[in-house]
């Protein structure tokens, strides 16, 4: 039996935390991290993940990850792999769910062209639209804007930053210009994020018919698994054979992850939090020979499910829609289906407020929104 075990000391507790920007009192059930989770669950930005796409655009088929179904994967797996380790669940958990929040719709496809367009503005990057997010754009409390978060889960969020961008953000960006790391349950998110996709990418993959299982058994993680599998159970139905599969690959790598981790911890000589974050490499790590077989993983994806010609496609076209929506808009604010005294501010404000809001607008959109309002304005 897995008992919720103390909590390590160089874990992230309410005692430890740095807090929120806007004081607030400590809710009276709940951990402050808790109370994160929540909020973010209750966001707006949140609810649209269920419509935005992970590889496959959402009307694609109803059995294909979204961001939604991504990010509670990821949760999943974070938790355990935190409460191994005897750190912060709750943190983990608000990190996970918010760590997507500010994808644009189209995934990658989406982010990439919205950048290009944002270049004479600062660019768009999704990670730092999901801290926007829960920073400013959520419109929820009465006493501030975004979702007032603590620094803990807004630190995890935000994944990776360039100097130039880190230089703005105060406390938050101090650790890319001193190169010190985040908490170990930002650090578990990040490699819970990649065991989510990695596998439920596999899944959809092959479900889709883009890869196959033959295909897969050229690397060694899917490989040893398969064949181990099917020994143990010569007649087993594809499906089965297939999840069972998976389902041994999420769980040596999160085994792998623990065990090394956990060693990694104990060599680090810690005692609070702030020597987790004064070390020079993350903790939060697999093993060298993991390592290769993950990366083995990641490659045959990019090769054989990520630059498939049908991904592609859909990449071009999702390209193309958020492209012709940002110059719509640019061109005419007046086509964001704003409220009156929103119109006003939009047509009084500089080019470089207005680029911002078009970009917030349609980083907000889910995929079909997205597609339905290019049909809108150019159909
Ligand atoms: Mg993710």
């Amino acid at each position: 039996m897995n008992t919720i075990p103390t909590l390590a000391p160089w874990a992230a507790t309410d005692h430890n935390s740095r807090g929120r920007v806007h004081p607030e009192q400590d809710p009276e059930y709940r951990s402050n991290f808790q109370r994160d989770r929540d909020r973010i669950v209750h966001c707006a930005a949140f609810r649209r993940l269920e419509y935005k796409t992970q590889v496959f655009v959402n009307h694609e088929g109803d059995m294909f990850r979204t961001r939604l179904t991504h990010s509670l994967e990821v949760a999943q797996i974070a938790r355990t792999i935190a409460r191994a380790l005897r750190l912060n669940e709750d943190l983990s958990e608000a990190i996970s769910l918010a760590h997507d929040l500010g994808h644009t719709p189209f995934g990658h496809a989406g982010q990439d062209t919205l950048d290009t367009c944002m270049k004479p503005w600062g660019g768009f990057e999704h990670n730092l639209q999901s801290l926007r997010i829960v920073d400013v754009l959520e419109e929820k409390y009465a006493g501030f804007n975004g979702l007032n978060l603590t620094f803990e889960t807004r630190e995890g969020i935000l994944k990776h930053c360039k100097k130039e961008k880190a230089k703005q953000l105060g406390e938050l960006g101090e650790r890319f210009l001193k190169g010190e790391q985040p908490s170990l349950e930002a650090q578990l998110v990040n490699i819970a994020d990649a065991i989510a996709y990695n596998n439920h990418d596999v899944d959809d993959g092959l479900r889709s018919g883009l890869i196959s299982e033959q295909q897969l058994c050229e690397t060694t993680l899917f490989g040893s698994h398969y064949t181990s599998v099917k020994k143990e159970w010569p007649e087993l139905d594809t499906k089965r054979l297939r999840h069972e599969t998976i389902r041994r690959m999420i769980n040596d790598l999160t085994i792998d992850l623990v065990t090394t981790s956990s060693q990694a911890i104990i060599d680090a000589n810690l005692e609070t939090i702030e020597d987790v974050r004064q070390q020079h490499e993350p903790l939060i790590r697999y093993s060298d020979k993991m390592r290769a077989k993950n990366l083995e993983m990641k490659r045959f994806l990019r090769d054989h499910l990520y630059q498939h010609y049908k991904v592609h496609r859909m990449t071009v076209k999702a390209g193309r829609i958020v492209k012709g929506l940002f110059e719509a808009y640019i061109e005419d604010p007046l086509l964001i289906p704003y409220e009156n005294e929103q119109r006003k501010l939009l047509q009084q404000a500089s080019s470089q407020k207005l680029a911002r809001r078009v970009a917030d607008y349609i980083a907000g959109m889910t995929d079909r929104y997205a597609i339905n309002e290019f049909e809108r304005i150019y159909g």
